[in-house]
């Protein structure tokens, strides 16, 4: 599973579960709304038929007192006061028949228990209006009666309808929390199903995705490293092709400069000794004229393991060129460079080359260098000295060793 394909699964997971959680809250929102409406309408209904049974207690008191009076100034109050209490209560009958006690209706008995009641009351409201307008003289005990009566079954009526109107309210009250208890369980049972199958999942996905992204990371991290190990390595390689002679495994000219630079610079500053001489094979091009290349090769091969064996760990040998060569003495007196050398064509005079069952024998002859006898300058200057001594060394027969002192006058 790819790291797009992981986002877009659980993206699309998460949206669906916060919209069906979105849309639970909005059931749970609405029907606590439609709780607040039912309980304000049903105490809307109670209050109109407590307000009903006054109307209709007074209307019959004020019926029995205006048809028993007999003075004149208080039988227009009452009649009066029986007039207004017919309004009010023909007004709150008609509010009582359009009042709804709620949007669920439980049921329906309710309304047809209201619709009886208001034909009664319009009933009652009838012949309260018909004795009122009888004349005062007029004894009519019958209609009387039968209004106190039908007061009485108003007074039952109405307590019925607060009765009814209260438990239905209840009713509704109680489905309604229900329907919210549902509701919040259903809540918790998707928030459950969220985190089995959304965020257990998730969390899983991520764990995997989070292991193969370290492990990429370490896998390429290894190969950078063997990468740049490769790198270091054939950089060593170049930098060794670069400073050392294939042939005799002895570092180069290139390589000479550097060491000889250093040496200067440490002998001007802390005044510490060093010497260079310039070796060169004597008469070589006989070797390669009368054993061949090869045995040359083979003879500046040798002669280079008896410069490495005869020289300091201190000292540097270099192939400068050809059959030439040089040797770095570091912190070395004039006498003993000059010992050291003097050993060195002892050794190669004494020995023996041996290629191929032939033996050939050859003299070396140097020139050397000495700050001691010869002012330090530069490079150039000190290999032009210990070239010049070299020169005279030839000159003087070969086979010879010469200090640069004592070619001064000799340098051109
Ligand atoms: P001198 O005593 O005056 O130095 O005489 P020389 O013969 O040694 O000097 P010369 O300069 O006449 O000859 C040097 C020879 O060294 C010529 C060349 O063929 C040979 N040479 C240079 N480099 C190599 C090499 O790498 N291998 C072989 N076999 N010969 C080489
Ligand atoms: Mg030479
Ligand atoms: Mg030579």
């Amino acid at each position: 599973m790819n790291k797009d394909h992981v986002n877009e699964s659980f993206t699309k997971r998460y949206m669906l579960s916060v919209f069906i959680i979105a849309l639970l809250s909005t059931v749970a929102l609405t029907l606590l709304h439609v709780a607040l409406k039912s309980n304000h309408s049903t105490a809307h209904i109670v209050t109109l038929s407590e307000k009903q049974r006054v109307l209709s207690q007074r209307i019959a008191s004020l019926s029995s007192r205006y048809r028993s009076s007999v003075d004149s100034s208080s039988n227009l109050f009452l009649k009066n006061a029986l007039l207004s209490s017919i309004e009010e209560m023909h007004a709150t009958n008609k509010a009582l028949l359009s009042s709804n006690i709620a949007p669920i209706t439980i049921t329906v008995s309710l309304s047809a228990h209201k619709e009886a009641l208001y034909q009664r009351v319009k009933e009652y409201l009838f012949l309260a209006q018909h004795l009122l307008q009888m004349p005062s003289s007029t004894q009519d005990e019958e209609t009387l009666n039968t209004l106190l009566n039908l007061c009485d079954i108003l007074l039952v009526d109405f307590n019925k309808l607060i009765e009814q109107s209260q438990r239905e309210g209840e009713a509704h009250i109680r489905i309604i929390k229900n329907l919210e208890t549902g509701t919040w369980l259903l809540t918790l049972l998707v928030l459950l199903v969220e985190i089995i199958f959304i965020f257990q999942p998730m969390l899983h996905a991520m764990k995997e995705l989070f292991q193969k992204t370290s492990c990429q990371h370490h896998e390429l991290e290894q190969n950078v490293r063997i990468r740049t190990l490769d790198l270091e390595q054939s950089n060593l390689k170049l930098q060794h092709l670069a400073s050392h002679d294939p042939l005799t495994g002895l570092k180069n000219r290139l390589h000479m400069e550097e060491v000889l630079d250093r040496l200067i610079l440490h002998h001007k500053i802390n005044h510490l000794p060093f010497g260079v001489a310039m070796i060169d094979i004597d008469w070589f091009k006989k070797v390669n004229d009368d054993y061949g290349h090869d045995a040359g090769d083979f003879v500046l091969c040798e002669l280079a393991k008896i410069f490495s064996t005869t020289t300091r760990y201190e000292d540097t040998i270099f192939r400068s060129g050809g059959e030439e060569f040089v040797i770095v003495f570091n912190r070395i007196k004039p006498e003993d460079i000059m010992a050291r050398c003097e050993l060195l064509r002892q050794k190669v005079e004494q020995h023996c080359f041996v290629y191929k069952d032939v033996e050939i024998k050859l003299t070396i002859s140097g020139g050397i260098y000495h700050p001691d006898e010869q002012e330090v300058c530069n490079i150039r200057e000190i290999l032009k000295h210990a070239d010049t001594a070299l020169y005279t060394a030839k000159k003087m027969g070969r086979n010879k060793i010469i200090m640069a002192a004592h070619t001064l006058n000799t340098l051109p």
